[in-house]
C-alpha cells in the first residue's frame, strides 16, 4: 500500500488486444461489432475497450468448450496438472502487470503482491488427487467403485472486487476437474482477467478449455446458465443477481454455487487487546474501499469497553488516507457512479435513522477527488440491528457500532442479520473463543483477525443468504466433479 505507480506509464498492454475477448483460443470482437469503455474510476481514465459480448458469443464459446472438452478430460491428470503450475509461473512472471491492470481497472491503491499464483498452484496440486472410493460389495463376484468426472462445459460469472483471484479460483478448480469452462468478468473490471486468460494459453492450456466473454451481465451474464450446454455455474456478486442466475440454472436443472457477500460481524469482547483489534477492523473496512464480501461491516462490543472502542477505531479511521492508486495511500475510490449513490444513500440512511456520525459521513473534498467515485471512511456509532446499515451489505467503507450487554446479546445480534459469510471474535479467553466459534452463523470465523488472515486452503463460502459450495480449500476441484458409481460384475472361479 506504500508504493507510487506513474500515473502516465502507459497501460502495458502486451497482455491485451483492444476490443477482443477469448473464443475457442482466438481473440476475437463481439458478434455484435459493439464495445464498452473501460473505466479507472479514480480519474475516469479510459483503459481500453472490451467486446460487448451477448447470447450469441457465450453460443460460440460453449461450441468451443464442447470441441476442447474429449481431449482435455481426457488429458491425464498429472498432465493438467503441469500446465496450471505452467501457469501459475507466469503469472508469478506478470506480477506486477498483472497488480497494475487490476489496480487501474478497480481503481485501487497498489496493495502488495496479488495471491493469484499461490491460489492456482494449490488448486493445480489437487488435479491429480481427484480419487473415488472402492465399494463394499454383496457378493465376491462384484467389484464397485466410484470416479470423480468432470461435468463438461461449466461457466462462471464474477464480480469487480478481486477480479483476478476470483477468475483464478472459478476457472483453475473448474478446468483442474477436467471441465472447459465459459466466464464472463464484470463489465467494470475486465482487464486483469483477460491478461489472465491470455497468460493460460501462453502457458499451453489448449485453445477452448478457458473462454472469456466480456460485456454486460444481462446480456453475456444471463446467457451463461440459461444455455442449455452449460452443466454446471459459479456465480459471485449481489444476492438478487444471484437468484437470477440460480432460477436460471433451475430452468435447465443444473447445480451452482452461490458466493453473495456479506454483514460479517467483528465482535469485541472487553478482554481484546484492542491496540491490536481497532486499527484490524479499521484497515478491513476500508480495504478495497470496503468493496470485498468478507469485509466486517459492523462492531458488536459490550458496552463496558464501548467508548474505548469507538475512540480507538475514530484514530484508525482517520488515519486512512484516501486517494488515487498511483498515490501512497490506503484507500481508493468506489468503483462507479452506481455504487458510489448507493453507499452515499446508506450512510443518508444512517443519519435519518439516528445513529451518530462520528468519522466521515460524506466525500473528501479536494482537487484529487474532483473526478473519482470517492467517499470518506465513515464511523457509525450508536446503531441499533435494525436499522437499515446495520443489516444491508453497503459495500464501501462504512462501519457500524452497536453496543450490547453481553454474550447472548453479541451472539444474537451477530447472527440477526440474512447473511452469513465471516464472523470475527475479539478476545484473549479461549473459553470465549470456543464458545463463540460454536454459536457464529458464518462459513468462517476468525479469531482474534479481521479477514480470516493466515490459513493456507481454507474453504471459503457462506451461510444463510450468503451463499452455498466452497471454493479455495482442498475440496474446491472436488467441488467441479459428479460422482459416478460402477458396479462390474465378473466371475469368481475361471471358466465360469
Ligand atoms: P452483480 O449485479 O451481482 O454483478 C456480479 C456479476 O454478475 C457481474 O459480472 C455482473 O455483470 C453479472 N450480472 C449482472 N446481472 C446479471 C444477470 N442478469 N445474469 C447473469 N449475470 C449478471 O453486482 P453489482 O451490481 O456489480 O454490485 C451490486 C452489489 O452486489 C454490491 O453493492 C455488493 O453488495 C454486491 N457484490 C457482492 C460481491 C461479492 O463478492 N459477494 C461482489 C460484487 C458485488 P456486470 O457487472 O457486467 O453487469
Ligand atoms: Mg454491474
Amino acid at each position: 500500500m506504500t508504493a507510487v505507480i506513474d500515473p502516465q506509464a502507459a497501460l502495458d498492454t502486451e497482455l491485451l488486444r483492444d476490443n477482443a475477448h477469448l473464443i475457442g483460443g482466438e481473440w476475437v470482437p463481439a458478434a455484435s461489432g459493439e464495445t464498452i469503455e473501460v473505466l479507472n474510476p479514480a480519474n475516469r481514465e479510459v483503459l481500453g475497450r472490451v467486446p460487448r459480448g451477448t447470447a450469441e458469443d457465450v453460443d460460440a464459446a460453449v461450441r468451443a468448450a464442447e470441441r476442447a472438452l474429449p481431449a482435455w478430460r481426457d488429458l491425464n491428470a498429472t498432465a493438467r496438472a503441469g500446465l496450471l503450475f505452467r501457469w501459475a509461473e507466469l503469472i508469478d512472471e506478470h506480477a506486477a502487470v498483472l497488480d497494475q491492470l487490476e489496480s487501474r481497472d478497480v481503481g485501487r491503491p497498489h496493495w502488495g503482491p496479488p495471491p493469484m499464483a499461490g491460489q492456482v498452484r494449490f488448486i493445480a496440486g489437487q488435479a491429480d488427487k481427484v480419487q473415488g472410493v472402492s465399494l463394499p460389495t454383496y457378493t465376491p463376484d462384484v467389484v464397485g467403485f466410484t470416479l470423480r468426472e468432470p461435468y463438461g462445459v461449466v461457466g462462471a460469472i464474477i464480480p469487480w472486487n478481486a477480479p483476478g483471484p476470483m477468475f483464478v479460483t472459478e476457472v483453475a478448480a473448474a478446468i483442474a476437474a477436467g471441465n472447459t469452462i465459459v466466464i464472463k468478468p464484470a463489465e467494470d473490471a475486465p482487464l486483469a482477467p483477460l491478461a489472465l486468460a491470455r497468460l493460460a494459453m501462453d502457458a499451453g492450456i489448449p485453445a477452448g478449455v478457458v473462454n472469456v466473454v466480456t460485456g454486460y451481465g444481462s446480456e453475456a451474464g444471463a446467457a451463461i446458465p440459461s444455455h442449455p450446454g452449460i452443466r454446471r455455474v459459479g456465480f459471485t456478486g449481489s444476492p438478487v443477481t444471484g437468484a437470477t442466475v440460480m432460477e436460471a440454472c433451475a430452468r435447465n436443472l443444473i447445480p451452482l454455487h452461490l458466493e453473495l457477500g456479506g454483514k460479517s460481524p467483528q465482535v469485541v469482547f472487553p478482554d481484546a487487546d484492542l491496540s491490536v483489534a481497532a486499527p484490524a477492523i479499521a484497515s478491513g473496512i476500508t480495504l478495497n474501499t470496503g468493496q470485498i464480501c468478507a469485509a466486517g461491516s459492523r462492531v458488536v462490543v459490550l458496552r463496558s469497553v464501548h467508548q474505548e472502542v469507538v475512540e480507538r477505531l475514530a484514530q484508525a479511521m482517520e488515519r486512512i488516507s484516501v486517494g488515487p492508486w498511483h498515490q501512497p495511500v490506503n484507500m481508493g475510490p468506489l468503483i462507479n457512479g452506481r455504487q458510489h449513490e448507493r453507499v452515499m444513500g446508506y450512510i443518508e440512511a444512517g443519519r435519518s435513522e439516528g445513529a451518530d456520525v462520528v468519522v466521515g459521513g460524506g466525500v473528501p473534498r479536494g482537487a484529487e477527488y474532483g473526478d473519482g467515485f470517492f467517499v470518506s471512511p465513515t464511523l457509525f456509532d450508536n446503531v441499533s440491528p435494525d436499522m437499515t446499515i446495520a443489516r444491508e451489505e453497503i459495500f464501501g467503507p462504512v462501519l457500524s457500532v452497536i453496543p450490547v450487554d453481553d454474550e447472548a446479546e453479541a451472539i444474537a445480534v451477530a447472527n440477526g442479520v440474512d447473511y452469513g459469510l465471516v464472523a470475527s471474535v475479539w478476545t484473549e479467553d479461549v473459553g470465549t473463543a470456543v464458545r463463540m466459534s460454536r454459536a457464529l452463523q458464518a462459513g468462517q470465523v476468525g479469531i482474534n483477525n479481521a479477514l480470516g488472515a493466515g490459513v493456507i486452503g481454507g474453504p471459503f463460502g457462506g451461510y444463510k443468504n450468503s451463499g452455498f459450495g466452497r471454493t479455495m480449500g482442498a475440496d474446491s476441484v472436488l467441488e467441479w466433479t459428479q460422482v459416478k458409481t460402477v458396479s462390474m460384475r465378473g466371475a469368481t472361479r475361471p471358466g465360469n
